[in-house]
Order: structure tokens, then sequence, then C-alpha cells
């Protein structure tokens, strides 16, 4: 175990339980270092503050517990129920038509650098930091204890989400089990879920509650899911009673997916139609008023500060062609995924775009991440999903 000393005063956002330590904070590190193993903190006068996984690069460590503990099997036990019983809290785990929850969610759940999302008896852990990735072991028998029966199944996935430089040369694979069964519920809806090659851990799984509000639009209306993926908007849409649904995504592999899901709940239903097309490209060159409810959901445009400018313009222009093509009466959902956009600048994003359009715009709802995403109170930097329902008149 390294220990961390601060510097005098970084202690302050610690102290406030900010669960990241920057490279600039520390004063010295004692102990062989090597990437992803524990650090215990110290302040300058030598007391106790933290332990967390220590890193190369801005976020030096981040923090597991505040409390001078062990950080083993016991610990990452007794963290996992914790968020196994906040997630029956919600209503999204042991529940008959949904099996679809994320368990973990990083900081939210305070286990920085770990997501885990259950997909029917199979959970797909994935590691963001080197130190959650050197723990994979442990937190699967944690999660087996923690789970039981629950889960069969247990995948790796952290191929492309651990630092390159860090040469762990991991590969995707199961830790546990090894079923081939890839379709898991969510609300009684059907979806085929590729952790293997999929984004993220092969779902969007925070999009579950914006989907059922969704549903509950769609009825009789001409719906476009623009940055469809894997199609839960489109389905949802269907269930909902749509006229018709057209899903369009740049990816030929998106269209696979979600021809592949609507097949799995509606088969044989005329009245989807999905296209592997560029979305600016077919927002222009689609008839005036093709929709009344349109879905823009696309992927983060900010993946850092550093784009937050062209994220911006990217928002105002997708939003513009929406709002000068969309059936007087229209029903918009528009989503920010990106974290460095804060709700305010998205919010004026498409206020802008709305301007632009000359158009009458009211914001129904205002929408966010779903509860099995939670924010840790102490780290605002979690909250990234953010997005209105508006109505256009
Ligand atoms: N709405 C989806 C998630 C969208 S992820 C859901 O609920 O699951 C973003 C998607 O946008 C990806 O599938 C990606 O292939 C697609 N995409 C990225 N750039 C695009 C573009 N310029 N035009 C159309 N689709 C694009």
């Amino acid at each position: 175990m390294l220990t961390i000393t601060l510097k005098r005063g970084k202690d302050e956002s610690l102290r406030r339980f900010h669960p990241w330590i920057f490279s600039g904070a520390i004063q010295h590190i004692d102990g062989p270092q090597d990437e992803g193993s524990l650090a215990r903190v110290l302040t300058c006068d030598g007391s106790y503050i933290a332990t967390g996984h220590w890193q190369v690069g801005s976020i030096a460590v981040r923090v597991l517990t505040f409390t001078d503990e062990p950080v083993d099997g016991a610990f990452w036990q007794r963290r996992l129920q914790v968020a196994l019983e906040a997630r029956r809290a919600i209503g999204v785990a042991d529940n008959v038509s949904n099996d679809t929850f994320r368990l973990v969610h990083g900081e939210g759940d305070n286990l920085p650098g770990l997501v885990i999302d259950i997909y029917g008896k199979t959970a797909v852990m994935q590691a963001h930091s080197v130190g959650m990735h050197r723990c994979r072991y442990e937190l699967v028998e944690a999660l087996k204890a923690v789970m039981g029966d629950r889960i069969d199944n247990i995948f790796y996935k952290s191929e492309t989400t651990l630092p390159f430089k860090a040469e762990l040369g991991q590969e995707n694979g199961f830790l546990l089990g090894g079923s081939p069964d890839d379709v898991a519920m969510e609300n009684g809806l059907r979806f085929h879920i590729d952790w293997l090659r999929g984004q993220k851990t092969g779902f969007f799984v925070d999009q579950r509650d914006n989907r059922s509000l969704l549903e509950r639009y769609a009825k009789g209306r001409d719906v476009l899911n623009m940055f469809c993926y894997t199609g839960g908007f489109s389905v949802y849409a269907l269930r909902g009673g749509a006229r018709l649904v057209h899903s369009v995504d740049s990816s030929a592999k998106a269209v696979d997916l979600v021809n592949a899901n609507v097949a799995l709940n509606f088969p044989n239903d005329a009245r989807h139609e999905a296209f592997a097309e560029d979305a600016f490209r077919y927002l222009v060159e689609m008839a005036d008023g093709a929709y009344d409810l349109i879905v823009l959901d696309p992927p983060a445009f900010a993946k850092h500060k550093d784009a937050l400018h062209n994220a911006l313009k990217g928002y105002t222009r997708l939003n513009l062609r929406a709002f000068e093509k969309i059936r007087p009466g229209g029903i918009v959902f528009t989503f920010s995924c990106s974290q460095a956009v804060s709700k305010d600048q998205f919010r004026t994003a498409v206020f802008t775009a709305a301007a632009q359009s000359g158009r009458n715009v009211r914001i129904l709802h205002q929408l966010h991440q779903p509860a099995d995403h939670p924010v840790n109170i102490y780290h605002p930097e979690g909250e990234y999903l953010k997005g209105f329902v508006l109505f256009v008149e």
C-alpha cells in the first residue's frame, strides 16, 4: 500500500467528501508506485483522511473510503449490498417485468471507477480505473455473494475504458459463466444486449425512464427516433401505439440491432422502418412535417471541456433542424449526455435553436438520468444526462 501526503490546504475538498484527488494536490508518495494500488492518504500534518486507488494522470486518487478501514472482499461486498438495496428501493431490481438496471454507477455508488449493469442473468462489469481492474477478481467474488442466484454470468468489458498507457493488455470476456443468452427485459419489453461489441456495456440503460415517458406520447404519432442505436425509444413508441416509427443511425450495425429488437417484440410490424444515414443529412432532406414526434439522443458532442463551444453549436444546429421540420403540435425529446455540458448550457443551446426557428416552443418536461444512475451529492460531476420534452406549436 502506498502512502500519499497532501500539500497544505489540499485536504479541503476531501473534508467535503469529494472523491477525487488531483495530482497537483500531492506533496509526496511513499512506497512502490504500482499503478492502481491502494493508497492511504494523509494530510500535511500526517493525519489520515482517505483511502483510494492511485493512478497516473490528472485524477491521481479515486477515493473509496474516508474511514480508516481495510479495502478487501468484505468491503466490496458491503458496498455492493448497499447498491443492490438502493435498486430494490427504486423498484428496478427483483421486478418481474424488469431485469435491466445499473447496479453500480461509479462515484454515485461510492465506487469510483466501477460500473456494473445487470441484463437478466448476466452482469456486465466495466472498470474505468486501473485500481478497479486490479480488483476485478475480488469484485467478482463480492458480486456473486451479493447477487446470489440472480446472476449466472459476469462479463468483463474494460478493453476500451482503461487508460491505454497503463498497458494492462486486458481482453473482454466472461469471468463467470458464459451463457450466450443475450436477451434482457426492460419494463416488459425485450432487447438483445450486445455486451461483446456494443457501446458502453451493450445498452443505454440510462434512458429507461425517458423511454417510458415517450411511450405515453406516442399514440397516433409519426415518430422519428434519431441516433436510435439499439432502438430503445422505437420499441417503446411502437408499444405506445405510434402510427409509424422511423429509426435512424449512421451505423449500419445499429440499424441491424434496432430491426432485431423490433422483431423480438413486434414481429412483422409494418409500422417500423430503419435507415443507416447521417443525422444532419436526414434532417435536412426529410419532408417538412413528416413527423410529429422526434427524438434526438446524440452521442456526447463534448467529451471534454475544450470541445464545449463546438458541442453547443452542434446541439443548436441539430435542434434547429428538428424545430424547422416538425409538424405543428409536435413533440421533441432532446438530450445531451455530455458531462462537460451543463444543464443550463444545454438549455441555452436549445433555446437558441428555438429562437432561430421562430416557432413557439414550450418545455413540458425536464429530464435527467434515472435513479439507478445516482449522483453522489459530494460529486456534482456525476450528473451527465439532461433532456427536455418540448411542445412545438
Ligand atoms: N438513443 C440510443 C442511444 C444513442 S447512442 C438509445 O436509447 O439506446 C448514439 C448513437 O448515435 C450511436 O448509435 C451512433 O452510431 C449514432 N451516431 C453518431 N453520429 C451520428 C450521426 N452523425 N448521424 C446519425 N447517427 C449517429
